[in-house]
């Protein structure tokens, strides 16, 4: 495949993910949500309603807010329990906690409402048996964030996660690996299709070009979102 440069042996830990959410170190953050979800939320839906959507690695994403808001079910997962407190806290949502039995030292964070249901642990802790099958995934800043030599892992759990006829929407990033570490880690299209092609129907939606001052004093001169939809046909 394409050269991924030293990206290849990249690992960030747990804890350095905590650290930058104690530093604020969270440049990832998109405050207004991000666009191409607005832009293909009926390629997400395709006509369905009431779904179950799942956000990997959430953060405090805003479009679990969304979804909710639109009557679907939402259920993340994150590491970083300050994210999470900051999610329901910015939204004015309350919420309670509870240890999550089958996982020791987790919690589930949920919406007093019920339709959001965060966890609190890593995603390999997880298994359909404790979070059941959905119907939809937003994947921005999941992938992309999980260290390359985990790929696999990542990729064969979602797989499991998923009902038939589910859709993903997955938003990549594009730029020259020699030139900054990553994460976001580059994922080339080679590598998606590799990882989920024999499971799911795989179309590349849009390229968008997202080059901004964080970008070049990473030391890159180009920077690209990739968004592609995955349907797992039955
Ligand atoms: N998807 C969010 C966050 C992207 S940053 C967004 O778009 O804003 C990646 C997030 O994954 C961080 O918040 C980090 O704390 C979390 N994370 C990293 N490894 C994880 C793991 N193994 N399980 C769950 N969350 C993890």
């Amino acid at each position: 495949g394409p050269d991924i440069g030293s990206q290849k042996d990249r690992v960030v830990t747990e804890e350095e993910w905590l650290q930058k959410w104690e530093m604020g170190n969270i440049g990832f953050h998109k405050e207004q949500g991000h666009p191409l979800l607005q832009k293909y939320l009926d390629v997400l839906l395709n006509g369905r309603s009431g779904l179950r959507i799942f956000f990997p690695l959430c953060g405090k994403a805003v479009e679990m807010k969304w979804l909710a808001d639109m009557g679907h079910s939402v259920v993340g997962v994150e590491v970083s329990e300050q994210a999470l407190k900051e999610f329901f806290a910015e939204h004015s949502l309350p919420y309670c906690e509870e240890p999550v039995p089958e996982i020791a030292g987790a919690k589930k964070l949920q919406s007093t409402s019920g339709n959001i249901s965060l966890y609190c642990c890593s995603i390999y802790d997880l298994s359909s048996s404790i979070v059941g099958k959905f119907d939809g995934v937003w994947d921005r800043g999941a992938l992309v964030a999980v260290n390359p030599c985990d790929r696999q892992r990542y990729v064969s759990l979602m797989i499991t996660l998923m009902e038939k006829n589910s859709s993903y929407l997955l938003v990549t990033v594009s730029y020259d690996p020699n030139k900054h570490k990553g994460p976001p880690f580059y994922v080339p299209e080679s590598e998606i299709k590799s990882l989920f092609g024999n499971r799911c129907e795989i179309k590349c939606l849009q390229k968008v070009d997202d080059f901004s001052d964080r970008h070049r004093q990473w030391g890159l001169d180009y920077f690209l979102e990739v968004l592609y939809i995955l349907k797992f046909v039955a």
